[in-house]
């Protein structure tokens, strides 16, 4: 078995470990493998270790890798800061954005998805630690903007994005994440179909299991150290 596939399948079994801590069901909590800084055959051992979905933070090192892998039913997640100069490619290319911020962004992407694909899948990232050197909108400005964004057309608005500042307890890696959280339901009464909590990486996705994540962003648990 190669490193790969053994970090894909200790993860999994992590995954499935804190599902049942938290009651919930381990198939309501996806893995999206992330793979920025490794080359296309590190993606190629992880997906014939099972693995399809794969988010990437650079757009022009993502359609690299996304050309050499043409032969494999991959599904692409952009997850790095946009910028607007490259939401053609991102429009074009992906299946979801995790990283969505501003109202400007969410235009263009909805103008330049191509009528031959489904609606872009989107998340709203949050700067949910409120820091200053963060990408992401603040928890208060969230509601507004879900509900522009609801409306774009070629846009299917899934649910909120974060990345917490950095903790190694256990406890304190949870408040942002129980935050994001109730920032969700928060924006659920006010009608919006949301269906998804993007967050946790390799440090604390036990957390964010056990603060409701329906995707876990894991990049070094699963190829190795950046
Ligand atoms: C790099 C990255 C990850 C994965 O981080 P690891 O600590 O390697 O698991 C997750 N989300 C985003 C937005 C990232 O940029």
């Amino acid at each position: 078995m190669t490193a790969i596939a053994s970090n894909l399948q200790a993860v999994k079994s992590a995954i499935a470990k804190a599902a049942h801590l938290a009651h919930r069901q381990e198939e309501n909590i996806a893995l999206l493998a992330v793979s920025k800084t490794f080359p296309s055959t590190a993606i190629r051992l992880a997906y014939e270790a099972g693995q399809t979905a794969f988010g990437e933070n650079y757009v022009q090192e993502a359609l690299d890798k996304m050309a050499e892998l043409g032969d494999l039913p991959l599904e692409w997640h952009f997850i790095g800061p946009i910028q607007s100069n490259k939401t053609r490619l991102i429009a074009e290319n992906f299946a979801w954005v995790h990283s969505v911020d501003r109202l400007k962004i969410a235009e263009r992407l909805s103008a330049q998805r191509p009528q031959t694909l489904p609606p872009l899948n989107i998340c709203i990232q949050v700067n949910i630690s409120n820091e200053d050197s963060k990408s992401g909108i603040p928890a208060e400005e969230t509601l507004k903007l879900a509900l522009e964004l609801a409306k774009f057309p070629r846009l299917k608005l899934r649910g909120l994005m974060a990345i917490p500042a950095p903790s190694e307890k256990f406890e304190a890696q949870r408040q942002p994440l129980a935050c994001l959280h109730e920032l969700m339901l928060q924006l659920q009464t006010h009608g919006l179909e949301l269906d998804t909590l993007s967050m946790g990486m390799s440090h604390d996705f036990e957390a964010a299991i056990m603060e409701g994540a329906t995707i876990v962003r894991i990049g070094s648990a699963i190829f190795g150290e950046r």
